[in-house]
Order: C-alpha cells, then sequence, then structure tokens
C-alpha cells in the first residue's frame, strides 16, 4: 500500500509532465531525472515562496548567487576534500553496490555513520545479507569523496562542483560586509544546485546527485543567546513546510545526539518527513559555531572579523544554518497533495496543492473544441487572465476528461465558457478543484474574483 502510493506518484509525474526520467532515449541515466513543464513550474513557485519570506520580506537577510566551481582551496579549508566521505560496500555475489551505513541501519538497526571499523566488524559479526540477492560475501568497507571533480583551463589542481551552496556564503562574507551595511545578527541566503556522487541514488527524487538546496547562513554575536535563536529558526522552517501545504502530524524532529554532532556544533536537528518509504531528513538546522569563519580566514589569510559599532570589539560571529532541498521539499508537497476520492461510481485522483505553489492557477475551456465562437470567447477569458495568473487553455475531450486532468495536475480552478455566456449573461463557470463546487461568474468580475480567492 505504502510503495504504492509512492509508484502512484512517480506514474503520475511522468504521465502529467511534472517529472521525468532523464535521458529515457539512452535507456535513462544513473537515476537521474528532469524536471518537465508543471514540475518546473512547481520548483520555481517552491523557491520563490522561500526566497520571499526568507529574503525578500525580511530586513536582516540578504541574497547571494555564488559560483558552482570555488577555489579549490576553500573546499580544502572547509574539510570536504578531506572529509566529505560516506562509506561503501560491494557485494561480491551480485556486486550491487551500498551505503554501509544505511546497509547497517537497515539490517541490524543502529547508526554507525562515519565509523569504518565499527561498520565492518558488525557486517561480519551479525552475518548480515545482501538486500539484493541474499550473498553474504561482502568487501571491506571503504570511504569514498563525495564531491564530484573536474577540470578548468588555467588551474592546475582538481576543481569540485559543489556540494552544497553554503560554501560560497562563507567564502564571500568579506565581499557581504564591505559593501552592505550589515549588522549582526544577519543572514546570506542562496539557493542553487548542488552536488553529491551519492552510492546509491534511491527513492524517486529524494536522494539524486544533482539537486537544489535553499540555505542561509544567519550570523551573530557569539554572546548572544543562540538557544532561542535556534528554536525561533526551527519554528520558522516548520511555517515553511505548512506553506508547502504539509500538515503538522507528519513533521517530526529528529536531533542528533552528542557523539555524533561535529566537534564544532553545539546542536544540530532534522525535520523530518513522513514519505511513503518512512520518516527522513527535509530539511536541517545546525549550529556551526566560528568553524567555517574561522577555517577560511587560516586558508585565505585574510581577516573575517566583525567590527561591533557599539562596543567598538572586533569577533569571529557564530553561525545557524537553516538548510532546505528543493527536490526532497517538492516531493514531500506531492506526497501532501495526492488524494484519490470516490465520486459517483468514479475514482478521481487529485493533487490538492495549496493554491501558491499549484502551477496552473486556472484553466479556461471553450465547452466544445468545434464552435468558433465558444473557442473565440474562450480565448478572450484566457488572454485576460493569463498576464495576472498561470493559466492554460484546454479544448481536449470532453470537459468532464478535462477537469479530471486539471484535477491530476492540482489546479484550482476551471473556467468553462458554454453557451449561456454567449447568449445570456456574459457569465462562466467557475469550478472549484476541491469542493467540485460550480458558480456562474461575470467575465467582467473574474479577474477581481480570483484576486481574493487567491489571496485567501
Ligand atoms: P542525508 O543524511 O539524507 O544524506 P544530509 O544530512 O547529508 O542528508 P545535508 O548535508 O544537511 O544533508 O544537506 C542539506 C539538505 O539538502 C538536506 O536536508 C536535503 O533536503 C538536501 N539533500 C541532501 N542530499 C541530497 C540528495 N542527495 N538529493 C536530494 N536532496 C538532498
Amino acid at each position: 500500500m505504502i510503495d504504492d502510493k509512492m509508484e502512484k506518484i512517480v506514474s503520475l509525474c511522468k504521465r502529467r509532465g511534472f517529472i521525468y526520467p532523464a535521458c529515457e532515449i539512452y535507456g535513462g541515466f544513473a537515476n537521474s531525472y528532469s524536471f518537465g513543464p508543471y514540475g518546473a513550474q512547481l520548483k520555481k513557485n517552491i523557491k520563490d515562496i522561500w526566497w520571499k519570506m526568507f529574503v525578500e520580506d525580511r530586513s536582516d537577510i540578504i541574497g547571494l548567487d555564488g559560483p558552482i566551481m570555488l577555489h579549490p582551496k576553500a573546499w580544502q579549508a572547509s574539510g570536504h576534500t578531506e572529509g566529505f566521505n560516506d562509506a561503501l560496500v560491494d557485494c561480491k555475489k551480485c556486486q550491487r553496490r551500498f551505503r554501509a551505513d544505511h546497509l547497517i541501519e537497515n539490517a541490524v538497526g543502529v547508526d554507525l555513520e562515519g565509523d569504518i571499523p565499527g561498520l565492518n566488524k558488525v557486517i561480519k559479526d551479525n552475518n548480515v545479507k545482501c538486500p539484493e540477492c541474499a550473498g553474504q560475501d561482502w568487501t571491506e568497507v571503504r570511504t569514498m569523496n563525495m564531491m564530484f571533480q573536474t577540470e578548468m583551463n588555467g588551474i592546475d589542481e582538481p576543481v569540485y562542483l559543489r556540494p552544497e551552496t553554503a560554501g560560497a556564503i562563507f567564502v564571500e562574507f568579506k565581499s557581504v560586509l564591505d559593501s552592505m551595511r550589515v549588522k549582526l545578527p544577519f543572514g546570506i541566503a542562496q539557493i542553487g544546485k548542488a552536488f553529491r556522487n551519492e552510492i546509491v541514488a534511491r527513492n524517486f527524487i529524494f536522494r539524486v546527485r544533482e539537486f537544489e538546496q535553499m540555505e542561509i547562513e544567519y550570523f551573530f554575536n557569539p554572546e548572544e543567546d543562540w538557544e532561542t535563536m535556534f528554536s525561533s529558526w526551527l519554528e520558522k522552517q516548520k511555517n515553511f513546510t505548512r506553506a508547502l501545504g504539509i500538515s503538522g502530524k507528519n513533521i517530526r524532529e529528529y536531533e542528533h545526539p552528542q557523539a555524533k554532532l561535529s566537534h564544532y556544533s553545539k546542536k544540530t536537528i532534522d525535520i523530518e518527513y513522513n514519505f511513503p518509504f518512512g520518516h527522513s531528513e527535509l530539511f536541517g538546522l545546525a549550529h556551526r559555531g566560528d568553524f567555517d569563519l574561522t577555517a577560511h580566514s587560516k586558508a585565505s589569510g585574510q581577516s573575517l572579523e566583525y567590527l561591533d559599532p557599539e562596543s567598538g570589539k572586533k569577533f569571529t560571529p557564530h553561525v545557524l544554518e537553516p538548510t532546505f532541498g528543493v527536490e526532497r521539499a517538492l516531493l514531500a508537497a506531492l506526497c501532501e497533495a495526492y488524494t484519490e476520492e470516490e465520486v459517483d461510481t468514479d475514482k478521481r485522483v487529485v493533487l490538492k496543492f495549496p493554491k501558491q505553489i499549484a502551477p496552473v492557477k486556472v484553466a479556461v475551456f471553450p465547452l466544445l473544441k468545434n464552435k468558433p465562437k465558444l473557442v473565440e470567447k474562450a480565448t478572450e477569458v484566457f488572454d485576460l487572465l493569463k498576464g495576472k495568473f498561470t493559466c492554460e487553455f484546454d479544448d481536449n475531450g470532453n470537459v468532464g476528461k478535462r477537469y479530471r486532468r486539471q484535477d491530476e495536475i492540482g489546479t484550482p480552478y476551471c473556467v468553462t465558457v458554454d453557451f449561456d455566456t454567449l447568449e445570456k449573461d456574459n457569465t462562466v463557470t467557475v469550478r472549484d478543484r476541491d469542493t467540485m463546487e460550480q458558480e456562474r461568474v461575470k467575465i467582467e468580475e473574474l479577474s477581481e474574483f480570483f484576486d481574493k480567492k487567491f489571496s485567501q
């Protein structure tokens, strides 16, 4: 039943132009995906809401758009070149590769991320079976750096595709201080692609090798009460999940135990969503102390201190890092919106997205495709609305089929132009996605009608 829901979502995404398996004409490529027209729009809407909520609506956070390839020294300083590793193990019988900590966690229920001797021991002691072929013959567990490497003309050391967007925020901290009149506490926010050479990409778009992140580094005076700030950030992250339509009952927090925390972190919490394949990390919030600024300052030889205008003191700010994955946000929004309902004797599938993230806001139909007067009027209505709301014109099949199609892509309203529009009172039928109720609205009042609906 659970896998069933995931399968249904994957199939709907492909059939209805949200998400396609990438490069299918070449037999697919490494579990990667392309976002089709509705997926691309949905993704954009999610990122727009985030940017508005965390950058435009706040006076203490500014935006940044840094490069995907940073100076190689930046990744050495941040510890990624040395330590951004995952542990892998291969089954000698079927040659399948696994992330060793995930294999052990599923088989034995213990989390040994980063503990290579521990992982090797548990595999041997428990005769762990291969989930694919039940074999029990394993290679030694070994680590693999997850950054993708490339080359750049004129640079004689390897260059990396960023495995997280946050790097550029720390690297440009000085430029921001020098150019903007920022006062602590303040944040720098960034949205962009990140690349990780995951050992196994799986669970649709949950774990992929190329994805997008929305990250904030929120800098503060280390003398400030960071715990209150931490709780308030956690609340803000949860507010964002509500904007995606996610119900509180499907969200839980996982606090990293002291033993698993990085040496510089005072606290890290994952916000987990109840995906059809189980609770898994959606977003994260970490206290990173002054680790990054201090490391970049040492490696670059530049001061990354802040001069407090009131006390005249210079110090290195501490930082909280709220991080959000775009693909995981989108997948959670899809899982939450996916609904099957019995209508008469029929089943209807509806994506009940919040109106703000729905890829199409209004669909406009002529009742019949072969009546030029109806098509002409419907085109007029479409032109009237399209500059203000994301609209779609649909004249394929009968109106019932068009409703079903719009339900499946989550369109909140459908507008039908019929013979009464032409012959009687210039009104159209507006049908509500969730209630399926219909009402007649005058064409000249439509724009205002939808303004009200979309501001509710
Ligand atoms: P996981 O434990 O699931 O590998 P992580 O703890 O390594 O995730 P972070 O380094 O905290 O993840 O990355 C920040 C956010 O980026 C995550 O909360 C998640 O939303 C997203 N993210 C990380 N890795 C991936 C991936 N491979 N595919 C899609 N999104 C990802």
